[in-house]
């Protein structure tokens, strides 16, 4: 009896260590870095559970503006990939984190869009159109099965169900803002400048492409004006942009505040609710409809 016992035991041990290094394999995936929100959840959704995806940007902080810490580098440079959006976006830091990060791949998804300039500044806010975020997501797919081209046919698989459902937002959003009879955003910044390009609208942005800058007083009451004259109704206060000026914007023209997400990041709320990139794109484009109805 007791061996059988001992046998036992040494067999239920075998199994322990088995499933142990299994476990370990599965934590072992490859790791790749996204620069922030919008790119990471969108190379989670192809990603699916091949690769450990990580976010740069934290959370509920604007893309606009952030650096990373000497920790953080340290972290970056241990991924096998860093996926990024370009378009000067990550221009404050990028640079510095393929300098310490030399056997860590850089794949910049954006090429291919057409971007929008004002003067030498190039608008880093593509991914809230539809359309160019299809762009984008067969960017992202082409650099994971460049990372790991044992799994291409899984990220193919994963990528165009994505695509689905992106090309059925492009058909939305098109075929939804043809139809309002207003046709300008009043915003705090210029993030829904690719939105007004590529579905035929117009923005008219306070200040410029960074939520970060500050709002000019000539620029307030010549947005009060344009309000009355076109009987605008809501003006939208954008993710981590300031609510002040926006508040007086709409009081003085007698415009509502509407608050939408320029999805460059997730807010606590957001997180609380489970929001993801899709379901803030359909979010956004019921907001769209309701201030330009
Ligand atoms: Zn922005």
């Amino acid at each position: 009896m007791k061996k059988v016992l001992a046998i036992l035991i040494a067999i239920s041990l075998v199994l322990a260590l088995v499933s142990c290094s299994t476990r370990q394999s599965e934590t072992s995936k490859p790791l790749v870095y996204a620069s922030f929100y919008p790119i990471y959840d969108l190379t989670s959704k192809i990603a699916g559970d091949k690769l450990e995806v990580k976010n740069i940007i934290p959370f509920n902080e604007s893309p606009h503006g952030w650096e990373p810490s000497a920790k953080e580098m340290t972290e970056i440079a241990k991924a096998k990939a860093v996926i990024y959006l370009g378009m000067t976006m990550e221009d404050p830091w990028i640079n510095k984190v393929k300098e310490s990060a030399p056997n860590t791949k850089f794949f910049e998804v954006s090429k291919g869009v057409d971007p929008i300039r004002k003067g030498n500044a190039i608008n880093p806010h593509p991914w809230l159109s539809p359309k160019e975020a299809l762009i984008l997501i067969k960017n992202i797919k082409d650099a994971l099965v460049e990372v790991d081209p044992a799994n291409r046919s899984y990220y193919e698989k994963n990528y165009e169900n994505l695509r689905a459902q992106l090309e059925e937002l492009d058909k939305q959003y098109r075929e939804e803002l043809s139809k309002t009879r207003l046709k300008t955003i009043v915003l705090f910044h210029s993030a829904f400048a690719y939105v007004a390009r590529d579905y035929g609208l117009k923005q008219e942005p306070l200040v410029g492409m960074s939520d970060e800058a500050e709002p000019s007083p000539a620029r307030i009451s010549e947005l009060v004006d344009l309000i009355k004259k076109e009987g605008i109704k809501y003006v939208f206060v954008e993710g981590m942009a300031p609510a002040k000026p926006m508040e007086t914007i709409a009081k003085e023209s007698g415009a509502q505040i509407m608050r939408i997400s320029t999805i460059g990041t997730l807010s606590k709320e957001d997180m609380e609710r489970k929001a993801d990139f899709i379901s803030l794109m359909k979010e956004n484009l019921e907001k769209l409809k309701k201030a330009l109805e």
